[in-house]
């Protein structure tokens, strides 16, 4: 039988179901004679809790890399924090009610709040809360879990959710992945498994009542599928496959610390698009060669205000400390169209996308723009940063964003003397009209990076959301293939370079014709990096080039995958 959820952590398992056990305990509201008997035991409770939080501190160390462990020094402060125990406290008091009762209800209140708010990875912090105080309820109440440690046989465990704590204490060796019945691709267990590297199947479901301990299960941790004693034929193809990715993960290993070179010794930046600071460590762990995108909108989405100056110099400081030295391009806030805040509503239009966004926004309230670039030149003193301007259209755009940075820059420089003075800025490309200037527009501008997630559904009028148009969304057309050409033409006969850090980026169909084309840095997700590297180590620049313009000349898309395939060499 065959079920399928959300691939979390890619790779592929086959072992034995080993199911973990789900308590579903019930806390009943019980009334108490002895109120400070009952804080005594609350405080027992907790202080049981902080020594096992340490513990799996300490396993966890071990097993991952020091960003996914700190999460339980987080997990401490929850247990510890004197606000959350005074509330217990009180309810035990108020109403002369069990510690386990009172946990429950504190517990609930804050699950409930970050449950409630609409970005996913506020959501999962809910987790955080419930892993603590289930662990104070179950000490409460003498119930010991059973201890993942001690597994000493290849298994695949199946259970209704993971906890961080559980996930964080798998042994890889015995451990070969997990399935879940809920979860999703930002909760802190899929985190912790790709940082493990172990394969990970998340919100089957229905997992649990379709398995027994004993069963053999098999997980595909890419594409989410999961086969329920499988057959031999699924078996042997499943086993090739795995044995294809462990060829191909010790080959892209040989990768990591490479320069980015092809065959014959063309060198590019092979950067990594990152959505917060905690995405430096993927970038670092696949070797990138810079940041070539910081979507700093998302710090604005996190936030239930507009961000102030010392939260975004922190967050900037955090990414161009991690990146010691190495290149960091920090887009400035790009929001409206489908990226939405909750503090500030943006005026109805009929097609928000086209509407007051990025760029045009900042440019009207510059009391919101200043913060930021406040907080990105203050930034500047830790490292290589570069800015980027997002949805520029016209040259006036990019000149007054300019002039505004210039002149903070000068007020900054007054407050702060260590300030870089290197700080390069430039603009993105996703508007057609800046790519078919983009010589005129590189008179101003350090660099341009090309947006093609928004370069595409300008130029086809294809929404980019919309699934009735998606076939309209062809990167490879050679229409599209034109402007990126005309926009890396125009940035080199000014001198200056140009990225990509739209999803084209990293497709490794794209790449041959980009490197062809001249592009200097493709900036992708981190988990494409040492492929890309591979791929282009493999590749003659010239051979590329000479693609590049078989590309650029077919009739449509199809013809350039053709020409693709036909090309076997890579
Ligand atoms: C793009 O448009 O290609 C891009 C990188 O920006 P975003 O996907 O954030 O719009
Ligand atoms: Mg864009």
């Amino acid at each position: 039988m065959n079920l399928k959820g959300i691939g979390a952590s890619r790779g592929i398992a086959i072992a034995k179901v080993f199911e973990l056990k789900h308590y579903d305990i019930k806390v009943e509201k019980k009334s108490i004679t002895n109120i400070d008997l009952e804080i005594n035991k609350l405080n027992n409770a907790i202080n049981l809790a902080v020594e096992q939080i340490e513990k799996i501190k300490s396993i966890a160390s071990k097993n991952l890399d020091a960003e996914h462990a700190a999460v339980f020094d987080a997990h401490i402060q929850v247990a510890t924090d004197p606000m959350l125990k005074d509330e217990m406290v009180n309810i035990i008091r108020d109403e002369n009610v069990v510690a386990e009762f009172a946990v429950e209800e504190v517990s609930k209140k804050y699950v409930d709040m970050f449950s409630s708010m609409e970005d996913e990875y506020m959501k999962e912090r809910a987790a955080d809360i419930k892993d603590v105080s289930q662990k104070i309820i179950f000490n409460l109440l003498g119930i010991v879990k059973e201890d993942l440690t001690t597994i000493n046989e290849e298994v695949i465990i199946v259970g209704v959710d993971l906890t961080p704590s559980e996930t964080s204490q798998l042994n890889k060796k015995y451990v070969k992945g997990f399935a879940t019945d809920i979860g999703g691709r930002t909760s802190h267990s899929a985190i912790m498994a790709r940082s493990l590297e172990i394969p990970a199947v998340l919100g089957i479901g229905n997992i649990t009542e379709k398995v027994e301990s004993g069963d053999i299960i098999a997980i595909n941790g890419s594409t989410g599928e999961v086969f329920i004693n499988p057959s031999k034929e699924v078996i042997a193809k499943l086993e090739k496959e795995i044995l294809e990715e462990e060829k191909l993960k010790k080959l892209l290993e040989t990768f990591k610390n490479k320069p980015s070179v092809s065959k014959d010794g063309h060198h590019i930046e092979i950067a990594g698009n990152i959505g917060s600071p905690q995405d430096v460590s993927g970038v670092l762990n696949a070797s990138g060669d810079a940041v070539g995108l910081f979507r700093s909108e998302f710090l604005y989405m996190d936030s239930q205000d507009w961000p102030n100056e010392e939260d975004q110099y922190k967050a900037y400081k955090e990414v161009l400390s991690k990146m010691n030295g190495r290149k960091v391009i920090i887009r400035t806030l790009d929001i409206g169209g489908d990226k939405t805040l909750k503090y500030f509503k943006f005026p109805q239009e009929m097609n928000p996308f086209l509407g007051y966004r990025a760029i045009r926004f900042c440019l009207d309230r510059k009391d919101v723009f200043k913060t930021q670039l406040r907080a990105l030149i203050r930034a500047s003193e830790f490292g290589k940063l570069g800015i980027m301007f997002p949805m520029i259209a016209t040259i006036d755009e990019f000149k007054n964003a300019k002039a505004f940075f210039d002149e903070v820059y000068q007020e900054v420089k007054k407050e702060y003397p260590n300030i870089s003075n290197q700080i390069e800025v430039g603009m993105m490309v996703e508007i057609p009209a800046a790519a078919v200037n983009c010589e005129n527009f590189c008179k101003y501008a350090d660099f341009v990076s090309i947006g093609t997630n928004d370069l595409i559904q300008y130029s086809m009028a294809a929404d980019r959301m919309s699934e009735k148009v998606s076939y309209l969304y062809q990167p490879l057309n050679p229409s599209i293939l034109r402007l990126i050409k005309m926009t890396i033409d125009g940035a080199h006969k000014q001198n200056k370079w140009v990225g990509m850090c739209g999803e084209m980026a990293g497709d490794l169909q794209a790449i041959p014709i980009l490197l062809g084309l001249g592009l200097d840095e493709f900036s992708m997700s981190a988990s494409s990096i040492l492929q890309a590297r591979e791929l282009v180590s493999r590749i003659n620049y010239k051979d590329a080039q000479e693609l590049a313009n078989r590309c650029l000349n077919a009739d449509n898309e199809e013809e350039v995958i053709k020409i693709l395939k036909s090309d076997l060499k890579w």
